[in-house]
């Protein structure tokens, strides 16, 4: 396990861990991709490690945390989590750890968590037992109770330079664009590497940027034009142009985030985006948000005719543009 960037997070680990202070719950906190899963298990292993230097990355506790292979380390996305299930996972918690030292729990995604599993968790943080740990990560801060943040020790995660993330994109086997996936993505790693998986994942986004730049010209036939070209191949019809909507719905967030005062976090254009927030007043780009979550929702399920969807999908972005001078 390699961690890249992420320098200040490393540090102020290193510091609780040195000075034998490690606390019982934590939060990483950062955009998706920056490395919060990482920091994650880095963190199991600090809690977990017997060694001088820690973590060694070697004893029998570090390897397991490392192929999350670890009885006593219990992972769970709270994206799709009851109450009911979080009730019943964490009553493990009272019980022996299974090797008798600790019992840490991974809780990811933690900004999709329900108010009611907040709460679940908040009363195991507010009467922490000696032998459970909890570590958080959340691409949202405000998204988390008040109670909890004042509960758990917040690190923040950070994107790379683009400089580095190329490098590590080279590193980690990516012979080809590493540069062109480096900027595009603003320095984020894993949003890079997820793209670069994918033997198409460039041509979706330069698709996705062409087709806002045909919004910004407001030019409906040139954006429909583009939909055009979005690939069906026949063993998934539907998969280009829901990568193609969502990375295009990403761009309009960010131009939305922009126009609020905020700082671009999951486009993979940014230039683009300030562009759009500079066009397009608020109310408008709010909108394109909601319409474009809706096509990624409608994309993300299995029925859908992709010509029509993708000419909905058009229409209803045009048609949110068009409204820029009705306010
Ligand atoms: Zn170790």
């Amino acid at each position: 396990m390699k961690i890249y960037g992420n320098k200040q997070a490393l540090e102020q680990l290193k510091r609780y861990s040195d000075s034998g202070r490690m606390p019982h719950s934590l939060m990483f906190c950062g955009n998706d991709g920056t490395g919060k899963r990482t920091l994650a298990d880095f963190t199991a292993m600090l809690y977990f490690c017997g060694e001088r230097e820690k973590p060694c990355m070697k004893c029998s506790d570090c390897r397991r945390i490392g192929e999350h292979i670890h009885p006593d380390v219990i992972y769970a996305d709270c994206g799709d989590m009851s109450v009911a299930d979080l009730r019943e996972l964490l009553r493990g918690s009272f019980a022996t750890p299974v090797e008798g030292k600790l019992r840490v729990y991974i809780l990811s995604n933690f900004h999709f968590a329900r108010k009611d599993c907040q709460n679940v968790l908040l009363t195991y943080l507010e009467e922490p037992s000696d032998s459970v740990r909890f570590i958080l990560t959340a691409s949202e801060k405000n998204a988390v109770l008040p109670t909890i943040l004042s509960r758990v020790a917040v690190i923040p995660t950070c994107e790379l330079s683009p400089k580095e993330c190329e490098a590590a994109l080279k590193e980690m086997g990516v012979t080809e664009g590493a540069d062109k996936l480096a900027a595009m993505f603003g320095g984020n790693l894993g949003q890079a590497l997820k793209a670069a998986k994918d033997k198409n994942g460039t041509l979706y986004f330069d698709l996705a940027r062409e087709y806002i730049a045909a919004l910004l010209e407001y030019h409906e036939y040139k954006a429909l034009a583009v939909t055009r070209r979005i690939p069906q191949p026949k063993e998934d019809k539907r998969g280009p142009l829901k990568a193609v909507v969502a990375a295009a719905g990403n761009i309009i967030h960010d131009a939305f985030v922009i126009s609020q005062g905020g700082t671009p976090s999951c486009g993979c254009d940014a230039e683009l985006s300030r562009r759009l927030a500079e066009k397009y007043p608020p109310f408008v780009l709010n909108e394109m948000c909601s319409r474009a979550a809706e096509f990624t929702d409608i994309t993300s399920r299995v029925n859908f005719n992709a010509v029509l969807t993708a000419n909905a999908f058009t229409a209803a972005l045009f048609g949110a543009a068009e409204n820029k001078n009705l306010k």
